[in-house]
């Protein structure tokens, strides 16, 4: 298992981690790779990294479960927003690799999208092997 950290700076963010975590894929041959985030309020998205559907995606999100909605979490905690959206959009995705490098489509990034920042964010990587 291997880790890395990645710092966001806005509360909500969209941050492409896709090299980040290819660096750490180089020795698996064949096989698939688990990228998991350990948090509750923050997700992961298989995307395009182009600017307008960034804020596209942020702008929809924030709309289907905006900030200031009434929430019983936030009695004890300000950012219900942030637990629903990261359940909805989820905390892992699974990437086929072949000769240490991923498998995937040209408009498809590993983004990170932040919902409660600024954090530091840590991202486990599993290697398995086929
Ligand atoms: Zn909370």
């Amino acid at each position: 298992m291997k880790r890395i950290i990645v710092s966001t700076s806005e509360k909500f963010q969209i941050l492409n981690i896709t090299q980040k975590v290819e660096e750490n894929i180089k020795e698996l041959n064949e096989g698939v790779v688990l990228v998991f985030l350990p948090h509750a309020t923050a997700g992961l998205m298989l995307e395009e990294d182009e600017e307008g559907l960034k804020r596209d995606i942020i702008k929809k999100l924030r709309e289907i479960v905006p900030e200031d909605g009434k929430y019983e979490h936030n009695k004890i905690d300000d950012n219900a927003h942030a637990h629903i959206l990261s359940g909805m959009v989820k905390q892992f995705v699974i990437l086929p690799v072949k000769n240490g490098r991923f498998v995937r489509g040209t408009w498809q990034e590993i983004l990170l999208l932040e919902f409660d920042g600024p954090r530091e964010r840590e991202v486990i990587i599993e290697l398995i092997p086929s």
